[in-house]
């Protein structure tokens, strides 16, 4: 994505950080509790989540009773700190987990800032006829209760809030216990967007050490009415189980198609810009690639001319040895898992595990790789994209849709052949397809529509925003208020 950027641009977002880390650096990460910054005491965070839960409940009960301009006016101020904040979020998140690219993660916080639905997103619908008026509304659960990830924590936990605010509700976050004090640095920012907006001090809580026991304090308390989660499948599993109303945003592994009508050199710049977004960490970036064997070599040749490393197969193989460790449990069954060390990181820092030493240029390693390759298989989330040769449309598309493993999440596809267009699209049953552009075109960036961070695949929701984190109400005026 920095490539798209102008140098005015990029001059902007240097002196923005630096002129926030004068203001205030970024806290050693040997002084991180969870419960401050630099000093600052951070606004609901509590020790017991059922604390967290009770504070998030005061906090429903007075927003809701806030009129629908009071409430934008949080949202608005919501926006507002989290722009002036993004440098600090950013480079708190890479710090803490080690995962990810600072002016990536800035550009991430500014488009939640800027197009995250407010409480327009919550419109009344009115039926009239011969029998009166029937009137829908949008009504707030109560309190959320949402878990976050590591790979968009404060990201994920802003535009949460934006969302479930515009709603009405009252939320409780159990971060990821990796990005804990980012996570609660966001929940701190809404809380003080809230009190600078005249809305109340807390209305937002998360706990000082999230784990999963805490968790399950949230699913059983029974003032929370909804639960969101956004993370890999076990917690998906966990809390679609709860036996709570539940959204969930779930694991992708989104396959590319480049046929032998699409603009090569562009593909293959989108494709990388795309993959390489904050060192692969959004689930919807581009995670393999299924080019028609008559381009497959200019696609490769133009992706590396946009900061690309070629592997061989050989040292394909050895990287996949690293990047996903093995185990055996106790009933002496291996099992396979990403690295945690390996998530987001620099290409560069991949590349040097196998003796690979390259400079910053270097943003993604690229591997032709046959189709059950982990490179392919594996939901990685780091910049190492794996190429599979196809020879034409039916093979790509019966290929892609197995890589996408039945996520039903993202696909992408460069092509100008509106037949391919569509077949792939309807094959795959994605919630977000993308044609000719980088994978975040689909969050809203560079593209049309809003955006979000919690995609919800499995439970329908979609993209969403503050209407998925509603109650449908109707009240019904029988042969009155038609006034026709
Ligand atoms: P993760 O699954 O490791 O963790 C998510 C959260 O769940 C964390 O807070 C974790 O502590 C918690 N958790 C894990 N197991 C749990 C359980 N059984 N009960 C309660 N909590 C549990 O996620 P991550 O590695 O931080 O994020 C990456 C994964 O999330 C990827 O699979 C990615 O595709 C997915 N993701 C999806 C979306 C989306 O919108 N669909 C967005 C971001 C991330």
């Amino acid at each position: 994505m920095a490539t798209n950027w102008t140098d005015a641009q990029i001059n902007e977002i240097v002196q923005s950080v630096l002129s926030q880390m004068k203001k205030e650096p970024v806290q050693p990460a040997a002084s991180w509790d969870a419960t401050q910054y630099n000093g600052r005491k951070l606004i609901g965070i509590f020790a017991d989540m059922n604390d967290a839960i009770n504070a998030a409940n005061e906090g429903y009960k007075a927003v809701r009773s806030m009129s629908l301009a009071n409430r934008e006016k949080i949202i608005t101020e919501i926006r507002k700190l989290t722009r002036a904040e993004a440098p600090v979020m950013a480079a708190l998140g890479v710090a803490e987990t080690k995962m990810g690219r600072v002016e990536h993660k800035i550009a991430k916080h500014n488009l939640i800032a800027d197009k995250t639905p407010g409480t327009e997103d919550i419109t009344p619908t009115v039926k009239t006829g011969d029998h009166g008026l029937t009137l829908t509304e949008m009504a707030p659960f109560g309190v959320v209760g949402a878990i976050a990830p590591s790979t968009n924590p404060s990201e994920t936990v802003i535009c949460n809030s934006i969302g479930m605010i515009v709603a009405g509700n009252g939320v409780v976050f159990n971060p990821h216990p990796n990005a804990i004090a980012t996570s609660n640095y966001a929940v701190d920012l809404v809380n003080r967007a809230s009190a600078a907006a005249g809305g109340p001090q807390i209305l937002v809580a998360s706990v000082i050490k999230p784990t999963l026991d805490t968790a399950n304090v949230m699913y059983k308390n029974p003032l929370i009415r909804l639960l969101v989660c956004t993370g890999g499948p076990g917690v998906v599993k966990a809390v679609l189980s709860s036996g709570k109303k539940a959204i969930g945003a779930g694991a992708g592994n989104p396959p590319v198609i480049v046929d032998d009508t699409a603009d090569i050199p562009k593909a293959a710049k989108d494709i990388i810009d795309g993959c390489t977004f904050d060192n692969n960490l959004p689930c919807i970036a581009e995670k393999e690639v299924f080019a028609f064997a008559n381009i497959a070599d200019e696609l490769i040749a133009n992706m590396l001319k946009n900061g690309c490393y070629l592997l061989t197969r050989e040292q394909a193989d050895r990287l996949a040895d690293i990047v996903i460790t093995k185990s055996t449990d106790k009933d002496g069954k291996v099992k396979s898992a990403v690295s945690r060390d390996c998530v987001g990181r620099d290409a560069k820092v991949l590349l040097e595990k196998i003796g690979v030493h390259v400079g910053d240029e270097i943003r993604c390693a690229i591997a032709e790789v046959p189709f059950e390759h982990p490179f392919v298989q594996t939901e990685l989330m780091m910049p190492i994209l794996g190429i599979v040769r196809v020879q034409n449309i039916d093979q790509a598309i019966d290929l892609a849709v197995k890589a996408e493993h039945g996520n039903r999440h993202t696909a992408h596809m460069h092509s100008k052949n509106i037949d391919n267009l569509t077949r792939f699209a309807r094959a795959v049953e994605t919630t977000i397809f993308v044609k000719n552009a980088p994978s975040y075109a689909g969050i809203g960036f560079g593209g049309e529509g809003h955006t979000t961070f919690t995609i919800a695949g499995p439970t329908g929701e979609g993209l969403t925003s503050g209407k998925s984190f509603t109650r449908s109400r109707r009240c019904v005026m029988v042969d009155n208020f038609r006034i026709v």
